[in-house]
């Protein structure tokens, strides 16, 4: 039987699109060629592209002026690129500090200008999301990570920004309903939340580039990539064609409010039960709790070796915590069904009355 995968990424995909990603790897179309032996370039898949770019501008109804790309390098080349393409010659960026990704896209910007953090949760270990911070005016643009994977920490409102926003979505992107208008670059990994690791995610408002004033390498110019579609040199197709049914997928179930509704049961479940188990405390600011990542504590460690072997016993995978905040973190995507979920709660209740 199929494990109960709560890997913070890369991460559970829905059986069916691993079904269907299966048979196209043997048998793409019918056509007795596999996916990822024919051309980039054939009509077949051209059309898994544009109908992957469909689905992600029908989804999170992308408005017109901006451009969907599939890209590779995964979020930290992103952490890079936003920063080659938004920040001017002697430039200034704002930056949230909010963990470790946080951290390694400020690595990035600060090669390149100069960085100001607004907003700065290191203070407590990431546990919490600075609020009621000021973005300066006079930066080029504002960046921020919607989701803090390894701390389970997530914006649950967004800053009115007078700049440019850019945001990280790489762990929460269609988990929940997003204004894309009020974003100018959205980025996202695709092993969290949409399909296999290899294709990176960003939807940007094409009026903001050009204007650095810096030469961009042809491969790390966003102007680039829109304009050979996404196909300046092969993309990764086997990540996109599963993407594609990902997106399918989640379209099929009701959309971004239908998983939103479904998302928010599901973390519920899960932290009503660290709240009310006394063996167990959550490590994230209640009011920035993670619909995606669950992050908590066991408050009796003389219980670890029992509970571990609990949830292993009962097919339960990918719990452990990141080595920043120890102890465990479920992370519960979009994939991941509400049954799980209740095998792991049903554990953390054997183990109370054990
Ligand atoms: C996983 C993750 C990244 C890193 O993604 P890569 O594709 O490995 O570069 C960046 N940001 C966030 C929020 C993540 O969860």
């Amino acid at each position: 039987m199929k494990k109960h995968n709560f890997s913070a990424g890369p991460s559970i995909l829905p059986q069916e699109v691993l079904q269907q990603a299966s048979e196209a790897l043997l048998n793409f179309n019918n056509d007795n060629l596999s996916l990822i032996e024919i051309s980039h370039r054939s009509p077949p898949f051209i059309e898994v592209m544009d109908k992957a770019k469909n689905l992600v501008k029908e989804l999170l109804q992308v408005p017109k002026g901006y451009s969907v790309l599939f890209l590779q390098g995964g979020a930290s080349m992103e952490f890079l690129m936003v920063a080659l393409n938004l920040m001017k010659i002697d430039g200034k960026a704002a930056y949230t500090n909010t963990g470790v990704w946080a951290k390694k896209a400020i690595a990035a910007a600060n090669n390149l200008g100069e960085v100001a953090i607004v907003g700065d949760s290191s203070d407590k270990n990431c546990n919490y999301i600075p609020k009621g911070y000021k973005i300066p005016e006079d930066v080029n643009y504002f960046h921020c990570t919607s989701n803090n994977t390894i701390y389970g920490t997530q914006m649950k409102e967004f800053p009115t920004c007078p700049t440019l926003m850019v945001c990280d979505m790489s762990s929460d992107i269609f988990s929940r309903k997003i204004q894309v208008s009020n974003f100018d670059l959205i980025y996202a990994g695709a092993q969290k939340n949409m399909g296999p690791a290899g294709a990176t995610l960003v939807i940007i408002k094409d009026e903001i580039l050009g204007k650095t004033g810096r030469k961009i390498p042809a491969m790390l110019d966003y102007i680039t990539h829109i304009g050979s579609r996404s196909m300046f040199n092969t993309p990764p197709v086997f990540p996109i064609y599963v993407s594609m049914l990902t997106l399918q997928w989640l379209k099929n179930l009701g959309g971004i409010s239908a998983i939103e509704k479904i998302n928010q049961e599901k973390a519920e479940l899960l932290y009503n039960e660290i709240d009310r188990n006394q063996l167990f405390e959550g490590t994230a600011n209640k009011d920035d709790r993670s619909n995606m990542n669950v992050c908590f504590l066991l408050t009796d460690n003389s219980k670890e070796t029992l509970f571990n072997e609990m949830w292993n016993d009962a097919g339960i995978s990918g719990i452990k915590g990141h080595r920043s905040v120890g102890g465990y973190r479920a992370s519960i995507y979009n994939a991941m069904p509400k049954e799980s979920i209740q095998v792991l709660v049903d554990i953390m209740q054997k183990l109370e009355q054990n």
